[in-house]
């Protein structure tokens, strides 16, 4: 057992010099940092193509290669205690017998590393979802035979939506194994979206990635995926998007205009299917992370840091900071619903 993490042996890692030890009024946290990038190069060079995502290659943690110490060191430094690894398809484009022995790769190499570095690693599995009958037999593979507690998987898949039926085949295994969810999205546009966001400032990322994921969450809201598959447990990067910093704008399109919306679908307002969702804290400034929790409720957030792209350099400081959120709530965050969702081990002293 690997990436089961509730398998972990807690064997000690790195030094104990260095490495800060977070607490909230004297009561030690143990931090969890649910986005965190890897890459298995072995995997990329199966795929003939740039490891998928990995940021900048003296910072990047390539599995059984390097980037290990830096990694730890990191973590240290900033007071994370557990990351949970995965990797950003770049495979949704491929052949159904390359995308099994990528994603098999993958998940063992996964799985090894993470059974080398319990005390520290987790991670999410990878499927192929462009064949999705292949990607509920590899996650049910993945949960059951691996030990993963979870998958990660692009805010759109080859062009289609999540929300599309052929996918309802991979919604339900996930649902019927209580596996997590991570949607990260990708530039996945059309062509004339993705030249609109050409030009200075990245806005492919800047604002492409958010609104990736916005949409993605929207058509699972609207087009009744979340109605046919209510136990899923579905974890959203960059604090969800756009989509909870303006979400009571979806609960009126419909009232507004009822002749744009199939009766009964979705059977409730579009914003409490928001609250059954768990959002990463990459939302930047205490303001946002108060306005998230406000939307959401403090205990749909999980502390993430998008590691190794240096979006954020202090996360677990942003979330101390953010004094709005009592003790309880931050903790919360911190570490605890990741520990409870992912079936972390949880350990007392450390
Ligand atoms: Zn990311």
């Amino acid at each position: 057992m690997g990436c089961g993490l509730d398998a972990a042996a807690s064997r000690p890692q790195g030094t104990t010099t260095g490495r800060r030890r977070v607490a909230i009024n004297g009561r030690r946290i143990r931090t969890v940092d649910v986005h965190a990038h890897c890459a298995v190069p072995k995997a990329a060079a199966m795929l003939r193509r740039p490891a998928a995502a990995v940021g900048t290659a003296d910072t990047a943690l390539f599995l059984e290669s390097t980037g290990l110490d830096e990694r730890i060191a990191t973590m240290d430094a900033q007071g994370i205690d557990v990351a949970v690894l995965s990797i950003n398809p770049n495979w949704y484009d491929v052949d159904r017998d390359l995308a099994t022995d990528v994603i098999r790769v993958q998940n063992e190499s996964m799985t090894t590393f993470c059974a080398s570095h319990a005390d520290r690693f987790a991670a999410f599995a990878s499927v192929a979802l462009q064949f999705p009958d292949l990607a509920a037999a590899q996650l049910e593979q993945a949960v059951k035979r691996m030990g993963f507690r979870g998958v990660a998987i692009g805010g759109s898949v080859a062009g289609k939506e999540l929300s599309d039926a052929v996918f309802h085949p991979f919604w339900a295994k996930a649902e019927e194994l209580g596996a997590v969810v991570f949607i990260h999205p990708q530039a996945s546009g059309t062509a004339a979206f993705a030249d609109r966001l050409k030009g200075n400032g990245m806005l492919g990322n800047v604002i492409g990635n958010p609104l990736e994921t916005t949409i993605a969450l929207s058509h699972l809201i609207f087009e009744g995926t979340l109605d046919r598959f209510p136990g899923l447990k579905i974890l959203a990067a960059h604090g969800g998007g756009y989509l909870p910093s303006y979400m009571s704008r979806s609960d009126h399109g419909c009232v507004t205009f009822p002749a744009q919306c199939s009766q009964n679908v979705p059977k409730l307002p579009p914003t409490a299917y928001l609250k059954r969702m768990y959002y990463d804290s990459l939302v930047f400034t205490p303001e946002g992370l108060r306005h998230l929790a406000a939307e959401v409720g403090a205990d749909r957030i999980v502390m993430g840091t998008d590691y190794p792209f240096p979006w954020v350099h202090t996360p677990v400081d942003h979330i101390l900071e953010t004094t709005t959120l009592g003790d309880a709530d931050r903790a919360a965050i911190l570490g605890a619903t990741a520990t409870e969702l992912l079936g972390l081990p949880r350990v007392t002293t450390l």
